[in-house]
């Protein structure tokens, strides 16, 4: 049956691309467009088709992102604590335009339905092919797929399904518009969709999600190298190791598909190609939303990979930063400074749930915590390690990172609510509860989006602000 092949087994890039070679499918890509056109007058930018909106409503405030997933966080894979290392090295910056494989949609059991702009699919299962008439519905069956099509259905058997829009590289579904080729995953709980999409074509819509339409021309041009510089990254590592690199939610980068926001166009081809680059390899460059005032490590927080800890991204051993995002617009929302009230027995029901889903035994048995304070310090004073205490048993060291994702609820790697928007706090034990007081939104680790909007406005361009967020990293242009 289809659903045996789960994530995690090798040769997910081969299977995606339907025997064609990554590269090449990449290279068609870059054939497309990418670089070499303006953003104005991209086909792509022109309206689709499709009756449905194409762009997903702005974000409420630019979200935390980067957040890279541990190996362990596919459920599929066991428990971190036993999770056999991966730590592969940092790439080189690639000559060619790769393809990123983005999942745009997880376990779905119903039904799908797709569009493409010129009406027309190739639907391809293995060595089957077929060319069918748009719209097209998609059914996962007992022996594979039913597929519907304009006055016609075939059966194919088990196995992923690439659907390839003929003509133009993207197609409606969902409600948005996606640019690439289609992936349709068949695993044991449900059928994930993964589009696979040159860089370029994929990042006006990582920009378009996670900055503010109205902020400054420099602040996006900074994000679309930062952002085309982590997903480089995650590319690299998750080849031939799972069906997806990234996904569109806010455990990568948010990703709007095709997007019509014309200053996220704008900056993404302005920057073409532009890459951060430490001693030849390039740079994770991680983000997020608001570091206020104090930047965070990435290794231990972000990543455990020791690849990835490098100086560009040890922001906690930069000094305290000031004109960044304590911008008085800023300074004023809930984000900057923020406090969220826990009940003691919520924080232990938390971690000990955090620590059974997650398979850390300690923190799975853990007593109601009386006291929670910082046992380390990153050197700007950033906690990497609180230390928990107890009426009658010895106190706990949990990393400064998964202390948050626990009381927040999530699993490793996916976050959880937004109770604690940072994981730097205080805390202090009150009749009502802990009362954690805390700095920023985010993990805070590299570039500060609501600094880097702040640093533009102060004159600084987009090289500046990457500078800045990530000293000693050079901006190279790959391709
Ligand atoms: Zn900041």
């Amino acid at each position: 049956m289809a659903g045996s092949t789960g994530p995690g087994v090798e040769g997910w890039r081969r299977i995606v691309t339907g025997g064609v070679p990554a590269r090449a499918v990449a290279l068609a890509l870059v054939l497309l467009g990418a670089c070499s056109s303006p953003p104005a007058s991209e086909p792509a930018s022109k309206p689709s088709t499709a009756p449905a909106a194409i762009d997903r409503q702005p974000p409420t405030a630019p979200v935390e992102v980067a957040k890279a997933p541990a190996p362990a966080a596919e459920p599929a894979k066991p428990a971190p604590a036993f999770a056999p290392r991966f730590d592969p090295p940092r790439p080189v910056p690639p000559k060619v335009e790769p393809t990123v494989r983005v999942r745009v949609g997880t376990r779905l059991r119903e039904p799908q339905s797709f569009r493409c702009p010129s009406g027309e699919f190739t639907v391809m299962v293995g060595s089957e092919r077929w060319t069918a008439q748009a719209p097209i519905r998609v059914t996962r069956t007992a022996t594979g797929w039913s597929v519907t099509a304009k006055g016609s259905a075939r059966s194919f058997a088990a196995g992923p399904m690439e659907l390839r829009p003929v003509g133009k590289a993207s197609l409606d579904w969902d409600g948005a518009s996606w640019p690439g080729v289609a992936t349709l995953v068949p695993l044991p709980d449900g059928v994930d969709v993964v589009m696979q999409v040159g860089v370029e074509e994929y990042l006006p819509g990582v920009l378009a999600k996670e900055l503010y339409p109205q902020w400054d021309e420099d602040a996006f041009r900074a994000q679309a190298v930062a952002a085309r510089s982590w997903v480089l990254v995650e590319e690299s590592r998750w080849e031939g190791r799972r069906h997806y690199d990234v996904t569109s939610g806010e455990s990568s980068q948010a990703w709007a598909g095709h997007t019509r926001n014309a200053r996220a166009r704008e900056a993404v081809a302005a920057t073409c190609g532009m890459v951060l680059v430490f001693e030849g390899g390039v740079v994770p460059a991680f983000y997020s939303s608001s570091c206020g005032g104090r930047g965070a490590n990435a290794m231990g927080s972000v990543t455990q990979n020791p690849n990835h800890d490098i100086g560009p991204v040890r922001s906690g051993d930069q000094p305290a930063r000031t004109g960044c995002c304590e911008a008085a617009s800023f300074k004023a929302s809930s984000h900057y400074r923020w406090s969220a009230t826990v009940a003691p027995a919520t924080v232990q029901q938390a971690i000990r749930a955090y620590g059974q889903r997650n398979g850390f035994p300690t923190w799975a048995g853990i007593d109601q915590p009386i006291a929670i304070e910082a046992s380390q310090t990153a050197s700007n004073g950033r906690p990497v390690e609180y230390r928990l205490r107890f009426k009658e048993r010895n106190p706990v060291m949990i990393p400064a990172s998964k202390l948050r994702e626990a009381i927040n609820g999530g699993i490793a790697g996916e976050g959880g609510s937004r109770t604690l928007k940072s994981d730097d706090f205080t805390v202090a034990p009150t009749p009502k509860g802990f009362v954690f007081t805390g700095r920023g939104f985010g993990h805070g680790v590299g570039m500060c989006q609501h600094g880097a909007q702040a640093t533009a406005k102060a004159g600084k361009e987009w090289r500046a602000i990457l500078e800045r967020y990530y000293p000693g990293a050079r901006c190279e242009r790959a391709w």
